[in-house]
């Protein structure tokens, strides 16, 4: 017997008034699985995830957990938790009582309730913090109170929208670390929304990368960065993005076509010895590396990556070169053409 997926949406699509939401959506979700809805703002990761939490109603399509039909659903009936970018906190109940509103609701007897409020509270960190406002925390705390609310709620499905988008960077940083840990320990299926490359790349198992309502590429970090399926998904994963080159000013490759390159398999060559002699556009120091911009009629993106402190002076013209088994190659649609 093959195992069916956890979650599985079939053909779906969604308009506003006959305009685009999302269209053609097919996805299977394993479960225990980390799952990034990913792509720029307006391209239908909300939207996607409020069908499958039951939210939004499809007008075409289906919708499976766990091997039920859940396309026409109540949000309550599909057993899945949800956080979202504004913690949705009531102000005036205590970070305990945030967390437990849920069980509150639902009657679950006190000392369940408060069982699973000090495991939740232990798991995110915020023992101590039981009796305070949301008002006397920080976002990062905020963020674990819609957690811990998240956790007790015991579903083995969470579906989060862009939790992390009211955070400064740093925090962005260990709180993603923390939502990672708790999906592996728990052992649940997340599917989790964000318009953060680094974000999807550093935290999913299996990234679906979206465009304007539809679905670009669906695989794992390696496949998306390593053999992007088109130029959009070339140019949105990676940073620096993928530099994008027209095949006729490259020599020794078949014209007509778009050439994808990364930063880190460009080299600098001797005057003279390069395969493209390009102007140095901007160069920006990162601290363990830096990028050098370079400007060349024909190609975007063109960066080269050198370690340390290592500046160029903006306007010199530098050589560059690399090797035919490190070009990605797009046809004229813009889709991948080779798999190497
Ligand atoms: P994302 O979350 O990727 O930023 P959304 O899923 O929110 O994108 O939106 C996808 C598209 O659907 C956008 O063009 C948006 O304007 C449209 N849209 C989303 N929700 C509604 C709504 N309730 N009514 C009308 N249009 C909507
Ligand atoms: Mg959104």
């Amino acid at each position: 017997m093959i195992a069916e997926p956890f979650v599985v949406l079939k053909d779906v699509a969604k308009r506003w008034n006959g305009q685009l939401g999302v269209e053609d959506i097919s996805l299977d979700i394993d479960e225990g699985s980390f799952v990034a809805l990913l792509g720029p703002s307006g391209c239908g990761k909300s939207t996607s995830l409020r069908l499958l939490a039951g939210l939004e109603l499809p007008d075409e399509g289906s919708i499976w957990i766990q091997g039920r039909d859940v396309t026409t659903s109540a949000a309550s009936d599909r057993n899945l938790s949800m956080v979202f970018q504004s913690y949705a906190l009531f102000p005036h109940l205590s970070v305990a009582e945030n967390v437990i509103f849920g069980l509150k609701v639902r009657r679950v007897p006190r000392t369940e309730r408060a069982a699973k409020l000090a495991n939740a509270l232990q798991i995110t960190g915020l023992e101590g913090l039981e009796n305070r406002k949301p008002a006397e925390l920080s976002g990062g705390q905020r963020q674990r109170v819609a957690l811990a609310r998240a956790i007790v709620a015991g579903q083995k499905l969470c579906l989060m929208d862009e939790p992390l988008s009211n955070l400064d960077a740093k925090l962005r940083n260990s709180v993603r670390k923390d939502i990672k840990k708790l999906q592996r320990d728990l052992g649940i299926t997340v599917v989790y929304v964000t318009h953060d490359q680094t974000e999807a790349m550093s935290m999913a198992d299996k990234v679906v990368l979206m465009k304007d309502g539809r679905i670009q590429q669906v695989g794992s970090p390696d496949d998306l960065y390593n053999r992007p399926a088109n130029t959009f998904v070339a140019e949105f994963v990676g940073a620096p993005p993928m530099a994008l080159i027209e095949s006729h000013i490259v020599d020794g490759v078949q014209p007509g076509l778009t050439l994808g390159l990364r930063a880190e398999k460009i080299s600098i060559v001797p005057s003279g010895e390069g395969r493209l002699s390009c102007r140095v556009s901007e160069a920006e120091f990162l601290g363990s590396e830096t990028l050098i911009g370079l400007e060349h009629e024909g190609a975007v993106g063109l960066t080269v990556m050198r370690p340390g402190l290592s500046m160029l002076p903006v306007g010199e013209h530098i050589d560059i070169t690399f090797n035919d088994q490190d070009l990605h190659m797009f046809n004229e649609a813009g889709e991948r053409i080779t798999g190497h």
